[in-house]
């Protein structure tokens, strides 16, 4: 197998390629893609993120047809191995197939998520032989840092309603769902007061961690509830505390994996070190199949001279033993979908506030409402302030799409069986379906593994039949 280039869809691949084209750092592809179009007599829009927007007229026959969009992101991630000097500024990507037909990038991330889409789009709108609608080929930016170019698209940009979005592969695949997201950002402010009680630090270590929309339903254990738990049950268990700092969680969207808390005590390490085993001992057992390596510490710690008031301390400690997290509601319809989720990821101890940021995920706008409003009714208990920050909307299941339709003929006539998948991590089609909620989206691309490490790569053979799929899927739309 070889990478033949005589093919218009890796002809535009190749291209993507030797144009860097990172997060952030797509304006040299969106010029590309803006030449592109107007050699070809195309109108076009490029906005001030360099999203750009292409029309193509229907080809013969299909000027009554509806409207058809394709969409992809034309950022990547950028990724490589520790021994490559390559420069993601300005190298172009060094290509090569394997033995079985797969195209790398020596060294460093592909760009197949999501230039296959970009190529696919490229290859329809320069072929003049194919059948299809009025076509809009939509390329958006960043993507991959947070939806942030389709967040930037209105509801009057989109020249249709039905979208094909080729950001998700499988060849015989399509996503029906994707969940919508809210950011929170949950504060309290903080009093300090003199100190002169010994303080000791609570370590959360050994639990997995992992992508808090992929991830959430295996009950991995969170270290920053767990770490509040350990220590509202020291309080039950008649030991009084302040905490001096508390900090765990590295981003948002992951399952914490480690937290370190200060707090100081007049108890003797023995008492509050007992009470720390009995919790840890009960919260083993609990995760011995999903998070098996969890352990808490106990340690001396050096003296501290100020401490968080008693009152304060049992507020975040209560608040945050109390907060809803993790998975809160799954699919009946799509097995395996979580459809609600939070995800306490990260807390902060400033000067003077202490921060928690959390992140609800859900395909249904009212489970987000719903999470947002018992945050801040609990919020309100404890003399937390909670801010909504950035809010995404979810792509919830329909039973009907027409173009899923087509989509599942056109594979059935070639023998193979349409996969229906649903995620609870977000895509730019829940910002679309946000924007047109009567939008039919279906996803659709080649088969390819390893998204966002050097180990990317893209089957070449899938890469050619997707291809043609794609285009069997336009003409069908009729
Ligand atoms: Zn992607």
């Amino acid at each position: 197998m070889e990478f033949d280039l005589s093919k218009k869809h890796c002809f535009y691949f190749n291209e993507t390629t030797k144009i860097p084209h990172g997060s952030r750092n797509e304006k040299a592809l969106s010029d590309y893609i803006v030449n592109f179009a107007r050699e070809h007599g195309y109108q076009y829009r490029q906005d001030e993120l360099f999203n750009v927007l292409v029309d193509k007229p229907a080809s013969p026959g299909y000027e009554n047809c509806a409207p058809v969009i394709l969409q992809a992101h034309i950022d990547m991630v950028n990724e490589k191995n520790k021994d490559s000097d390559h420069d993601f500024e300005r190298d172009p990507l060094e290509l090569y197939v394997d033995e079985e037909g797969w195209l790398h990038a020596k060294g460093t991330t592909l760009g197949a998520d999501d230039g296959s889409g970009a190529a696919y789009m490229l290859a329809i709108l320069d072929d003049q032989t194919l059948k299809h609608p009025p076509l809009q080929c939509i390329f958006t930016v960043m993507e991959e840092i947070g939806l942030i170019g389709a967040s930037n698209l209105k509801a009057e940009d989109f020249h249709g309603r039905k979208l094909i979005n080729l950001d998700s592969g499988g060849e015989v695949e399509t996503t029906v769902s994707s969940a919508g997201g809210a950011r929170v950002q949950i504060v309290h402010s903080l009093q300090k007061e003199a100190n002169d009680l010994p303080a000791y630090t609570l370590e959360i270590r050994g639990l997995l961690g992992g992508h808090s929309g992929g991830l959430i339903h295996l009950e991995r254990g969170n270290s920053n509830i767990l770490a509040a738990r350990i220590l509202k049950e020291m309080s039950l268990n008649g030991i009084a505390l302040s905490l001096v700092r508390f900090s765990g969680g590295l981003k948002y969207n992951a399952i914490p994996r480690e937290a370190d808390v200060t707090f100081v005590s007049s108890f003797p390490f023995e008492e509050i070190e007992a009470s720390l085993h009995k919790t840890e001992a009960a919260i083993k057992e609990e995760l011995e199949f999903s998070d098996p390596g969890f352990r808490a510490q106990l340690t001396k710690a050096d003296p501290e001279p100020y401490r968080i008031t008693e009152k304060i301390s049992a507020d975040i400690i209560d608040y945050m033993y109390l907060m809803p997290n993790g998975l809160m509601h799954r699919s009946l319809k799509l097995d395996g979908l979580t459809s609600a989720s939070l995800n306490a990821g990260v807390v902060i101890t400033e000067e003077d506030q202490l921060i928690i940021e959390d992140l609800i995920r859900s395909a249904i706008s009212s489970h987000t409402d719903t999470l947002i409003s018992k945050l801040e009714l609990l919020a309100s208990v404890f003399g937390f302030e909670v801010k909504v920050g950035e809010r995404y909307s979810g792509w919830n299941y329909s039973e009907k799409s027409e173009l899923r339709e087509v989509l599942r003929k056109v594979l059935a006539e070639r023998g193979k069986e349409l996969v229906e998948r649903a995620t609870h991590g977000g895509l730019e089609t829940g910002v679309f379906k946000g924007l047109v909620p009567d939008m039919d989206i279906i996803t659709y691309g080649p088969i390819a593994e390893g998204e966002h490490t050097p180990d990317e790569k893209l089957d070449l053979t899938s890469f050619d039949r997707s291809y043609e799929i794609l285009t069997e899927v336009l003409a069908n739309c009729r």
